[in-house]
């Protein structure tokens, strides 16, 4: 993406940003999204998820807190929600064990829910305004002010847990809800709405979109360099091969999104798999060849090499893998012309 003005504000972002920085340069982003950054399924699907590669390809930390900002506002448009102006949104959905949230419905004539427990994996936790937090045990999403909790100890964040460097700044820590009180008209959708809506499918293409922009930038990494052999040559030769057909792959995943945004053919889905799966495996290629063409010095030496290195190996574990190819497998099963040439 050629575009003077996000390259300005992507180069407002010092070399090893703090959080701070990255809600400072998240915010200003902001108008700038707003302005130019098409909706999903908009028939302009590409040149969003083009925006977010090129944010990543910039910094991986900030396409984190900027690719949860576009899933909250685009959930907030599919249902007709408010969207507060110039906050930074982010979307809180991790479930499993560590995650005890739990909503309290309220008492008759009150107009507050009150929610408890603990949520993992939660980006910008104290560096956004806003989160739609995913509530299991209600199967409910609720638009949770940040700046206002209330009471304000219901509010905490539990910092330590999260011992990578990977992602520090991006203080992806616990969030710690004791009786937070939310406005019922705060609770976005039906029940199970988040997930039965067919925006859900669309927006598992973002977070591949990310790591393909973070594999993009260790790709620039070696093209600044002189090479110094051919073992090296022929791994740039790859690992630019690789780029162009990550790019190829988004664009395809696309275009299937904006011949059915609504999702009446029940294929976005899959779809989404093939492009999380192809992705996931090409950054894994570019992270092996990276290694193999300047060996050692990179990881221990280059700070924002380093980084970038820990932070991708640590996004695409995102992308759960086998689990993915065997739901993959078994729609193929019961769809068996998806995915294939001929008709
Ligand atoms: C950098 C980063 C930022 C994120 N930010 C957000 C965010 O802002 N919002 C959000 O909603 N989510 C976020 N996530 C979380 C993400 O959406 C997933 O919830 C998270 O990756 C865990 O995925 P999972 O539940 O599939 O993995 P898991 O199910 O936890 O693990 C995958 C598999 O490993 C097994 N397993 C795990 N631990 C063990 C163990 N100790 N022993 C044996 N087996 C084990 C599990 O049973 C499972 O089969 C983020 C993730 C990352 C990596």
């Amino acid at each position: 993406m050629d575009d003077i003005e996000l390259t300005e504000l992507l180069n407002e972002l010092p070399e090893n940003p703090g959080a701070t920085d990255y809600r400072r340069v998240a915010l200003n982003l902001i108008p700038y999204v707003e302005a130019k950054v098409p909706p999903m399924g908009g028939n302009q699907t590409a040149t969003r998820l083009r925006f977010v590669t090129a944010v990543a390809r910039h910094d991986l930390g900030l396409a984190r807190l900027i690719e949860g900002h576009l899933d909250a506002s685009q959930i907030l448009k599919e249902a007709n929600a408010p969207i507060a102006s110039g906050k930074l949104y982010a979307v809180w959905a991790a479930g499993g064990p560590s995650d005890t949230t739990a909503i309290e419905e309220p008492e008759t004539g009150k107009e507050a829910i009150r929610i408890t427990g603990s949520k993992p994996f939660c980006t910008g936790s104290d560096l956004v305004d806003r989160a739609l937090v995913y509530v299991y045990p209600q199967d409910q999403l609720v638009d949770v002010d940040l700046r206002a909790p209330e009471p304000p100890e219901a509010l905490s964040f539990q910092a330590g847990q999260w011992i990578s460097p990977a992602f520090a700044e991006t203080h992806t820590w616990t969030v710690r809800f004791d009786a937070l009180r939310i406005p019922s008209a705060r609770c976005i959708g039906a029940k199970r709405w988040y997930f039965d809506r067919p925006g859900f499918c669309l927006g598992a293409f973002a977070p591949a979109a990310c790591w393909a922009g973070g594999a993009m930038g260790l790709v620039d990494a070696v093209r600044r360099r002189p090479l110094r052999n051919g073992h090296a040559r022929a791994h740039l030769g790859a690992m630019v091969a690789a780029a162009c057909s990550m790019d190829s792959i988004l664009t395809w995943g696309a275009e299937q999104i904006d011949a059915d945004p609504g999702n009446s053919s029940g294929t976005m889905f899959p779809t989404a798999l093939v492009v999380r799966h192809l992705i996931e495996r090409t950054c894994t290629e570019i992270l092996d060849r990276f290694g193999r063409t300047l060996g050692p010095r990179p990881f221990a030496f280059e700070p924002n090499t380093a980084r970038r290195i820990a932070e991708l190996t640590l996004y695409i574990r995102q992308c759960h893998a086998e689990c993915d190819l065997e739901e993959l497998g078994a729609y193929v099963e019961q769809n068996p012309t998806f995915g294939s040439a001929r008709p």
